[in-house]
């Protein structure tokens, strides 16, 4: 069976299409600038990466030249061999807890939980309605970032503000990257060959967030309300004193539109280094002596650390710690910075084993008290697999 998994954004379309049951990838590629001038899309193929350059006015547009390439590629015969389309979706509120089949009401949910995540939740809702009239025939599905997060506590979730403004504003933590958590849990149950476990999983990439989760529920996580929360990531500063964002308002006469810009493109890694927002580039600065780079990789570092550290408390223990996506796959200096910084909790890291990027692996020394892994994330993957589980 041919499942499609796309991820919209306001100017872009990722898919990957699988062929399932078996998992396999048979084509995959991005269609960028959408709506706006020099527009292209990539294809992969047989290993081949091929770029086109052509008009794509709209999402739909987008999703016709896909179905062209689908059928020239021999990949599918007609629109019927398409069972389903799973859409990635960042913000699912506290109304699903659970990858759904969409219909009007679904939509309507997820437009209104567009105050909370104004650039993807629309641009998701555009490429649904693109794919509902060019592949009319599929199961349509929706996969939350948020829906593996909602078995937090109600004393988890909360912020310490007016009671009223959870329910009246929806002011609480929904967290995010929750099919990434999900996911490789899931797959580091499956090497300890157990369920019943207390794992801490690290998420970091360019946003970048920790998760602990026990019996392969999550029971805590530092994204937020919004990815903004938690760790330093690239360009997003993570946790800070909240009464920062008035007194830079009034000092810099800034409206909060543009205190939002600072929080999330101009702060974190980008922000303390000068350089990037790039851990390759911070590294490289680390390398050549940059003290701004090198303080912004301790600072970097020491945030991973402190929230290895509370989870591990909260979960009474740990089985595993988990690294993954961009720099928790690729990055063997952070990794190996963080296990030292776990030593007092007897984390061991093995040298060698850890000199690696991207492979599933076992990181850490035979006698660490607590085993820490490489597991490289595939959200596609799980979008693939929930959809064909709503479309059989
Ligand atoms: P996103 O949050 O955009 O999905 P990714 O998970 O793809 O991000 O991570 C991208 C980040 O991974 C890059 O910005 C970079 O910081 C980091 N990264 C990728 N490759 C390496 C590498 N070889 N060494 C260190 N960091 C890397």
């Amino acid at each position: 069976m041919k499942i499609l998994s796309v991820n919209a954004g306001s100017s872009s379309l990722k898919f990957q299409m699988y062929e399932m049951p078996e998992e396999k990838v048979l084509i995959s590629g991005v269609f960028e600038r959408i709506g706006i001038e020099g527009s292209f899309y990539t294809v992969k193929l047989n290993g081949e990466k091929l770029k086109k350059e052509v008009d794509l006015p709209t999402h739909k547009d987008a999703f016709t030249i896909l179905i062209k390439e689908l059928m020239d590629n021999n990949i599918v015969e007609s629109l019927d061999d398409i069972k389903g389309v799973g859409h990635r979706i960042v913000q699912g509120g506290s109304y699903f807890d659970k990858t759904v089949v969409v219909d009007e009401d679904v939509i309507a949910k997820i437009d209104e939980l567009s105050a909370l995540e104004p650039l993807h939740n629309p641009a998701a809702i555009v490429g649904i309605r693109a794919a509902q009239e060019v592949i009319p025939g599929a199961t349509q599905t929706v996969v939350f970032d948020t829906a593996f997060h909602q078995t937090m506590n109600e004393e988890t979730y909360l912020y310490a503000l007016p009671y009223e403004w959870a329910k009246d504003y929806k002011i609480r933590r929904y967290g995010a990257h929750g099919t990434s958590h999900k996911y490789v849990s899931a797959r580091m149950n499956e090497i300890l060959g157990r369920s019943n476990t207390k794992l801490i999983t690290c998420h970091i990439g360019n946003g970048a967030s920790i998760s602990a989760v026990k019996d392969g529920r999550c029971v805590n996580t530092s994204m937020g309300l919004t990815p903004n929360a938690g760790l330093i990531m690239g360009s997003r500063c993570g946790d800070i004193d909240a009464t920062i964002v008035p007194y830079m308002m009034e000092a810099l006469k800034i409206s909060p539109k543009e205190m939002d810009t600072i929080l999330n493109k101009q702060s974190g890694l980008l922000g303390i280094s000068g350089v990037s927002s790039d851990s390759r580039d911070v590294e490289e600065g680390i390398a050549k002596g940059n003290d701004r780079c090198i303080l912004a990789q301790k600072m970097y570092v020491r945030r991973i650390i402190d929230y290895i550290a509370k989870y591990y408390v909260e979960l009474e223990g740990c089985d595993a710690i988990v690294f993954t996506a961009g720099v928790g796959e690729n990055s063997i200096s952070t990794r190996r910075e963080v296990l030292d910084g776990l030593k007092v909790l007897g984390v061991k890291v093995d040298e060698e084993a850890n000199n690696v990027r991207g492979v599933e692996t076992r990181i850490t020394a035979e006698d660490s008290n607590i085993p820490a892994y490489i597991i490289p994330t595939d959200e596609e993957l799980m979008i693939a697999r929930d959809t064909y589980n709503l479309s059989i």
